[in-house]
């Protein structure tokens, strides 16, 4: 794994991104479904920033919000130092040539109708890089080096398997030189014999280019391969961010704990399974205080009615959680 530098690259900042929920004919707004909530957290150059959760925590709307894809509610996304937030339609075609995105489904970003060369080549035709000779070298080449055979461009999606759509996906993201890729589940959705030799294509391009990737997984043993630090979401919020080998051999936030104590491969030493009580509760309506005390093992009276803030608690480690913050007990 390329050893990332130490410039930030990307820069999130109090983001939020709301959802108004509205009732009856006149549309009265009645709440706000928070999935994104305050979250700020960095990526430098050449890094992999894991980032995990439980389903409907708000990760993959996060990866969205960042590439603008959904608007963001408020907060600032600092690329490069630029606030993505103001860029204006054209500048944001601009950004988007430097970060990408793989989609869970790689049938999201492939169009049935279109054979898999030209879908490779359309981020080339709107950034209008290279002439036709150029722009098929490129697609040929690309092609190559997501391991599938540069004679297959004239193929269409249907023709290839799960990985291998994914490859395409990949290739795509690939094709204008981004910097970061947003990878929203890149293999949850793929057979599990193929998810490794995707995994291990994508290490190997983040090692040759030195890209960032913002590798958005379910699964703790695919962040456990893949990143470099890691952060953990839940209810719209990061609750744990730090390095990855520290988080994996000491956990300190419940949550984190909890869902590293329910993969018997990946239990730190000496600790023992968690049980999780219940579901995620609503982003509509979430629990007063610390969002995860109905379901913390370790609550205290202060979580019910006081929410933690992230806090670092040694360097480049931030948690939100009061057990660790001294300060409100
Ligand atoms: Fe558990 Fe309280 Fe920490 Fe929340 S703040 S995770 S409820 S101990």
């Amino acid at each position: 794994m390329k050893q990332m530098m130490n410039h930030e690259l990307l820069e999130v900042k109090n983001l939020k991104k709301y959802y108004p929920v509205t009732t009856g004919l006149l549309s009265q707004h009645i709440g706000d479904i928070k999935a994104v909530d305050g979250v700020s957290l960095s990526i430098r150059e050449g890094e992999i920033l894991g980032l995990v959760g439980e389903s409907g925590c708000g990760k993959s709307t996060l990866g969205k919000t960042i590439l603008r894809l959904e608007e963001p509610t408020s907060g600032e996304i600092l690329y490069k130092g630029i606030d993505i937030t103001r860029l204006d339609k054209k500048e944001l075609r601009e950004l988007r040539r430097e970060i990408q995105i793989i989609f869970q489904d790689p049938d999201a970003s492939l169009d049935p109708r279109m054979t898999v060369g030209d879908s490779i080549c359309e981020p080339l035709v709107i950034h209008n890089t290279g002439d036709e000779k150029e722009r098929t070298e490129r697609v040929a080449e690309l092609m190559e080096q997501v391991g599938l055979e540069a004679g297959q461009t004239s193929h269409y999606p249907h023709e290839f398997s799960g990985g291998q759509k994914q490859r395409i996906g990949i290739a795509r993201a690939l094709a204008v030189n981004p910097r970061l890729i947003i990878a929203d589940e890149p293999v949850s959705a793929l057979d599990v014999s193929v998810q490794a030799q995707i995994l291990n294509l994508m290490m190997d391009i983040q090692e040759e280019f030195g890209l960032a990737y913002l590798f958005i997984a379910h699964d703790l043993s695919v962040i456990k391969h893949m990143a470099h630090r890691m952060a953990v979401m839940y209810l719209g919020k990061i609750v744990e961010l730090a390095n990855k080998k520290e988080i994996f051999d000491n956990p300190l936030h419940p949550y984190t704990e909890a869902l590293l104590s329910a993969v018997p491969s990946l239990k730190p030493k000496g600790k023992d399974r968690i049980l999780l009580r219940g579901d995620v509760p609503s982003p509509l309506n979430p629990p007063p205080g610390c969002h995860f005390h109905p379901r913390c093992h370790r609550v205290l009276p202060i979580c019910r009615q006081k929410e933690p803030q992230l806090v670092e608690i040694s360097p480049e480690h931030f948690i939100a959680c009061h057990l660790h913050n001294t300060d409100n007990l």
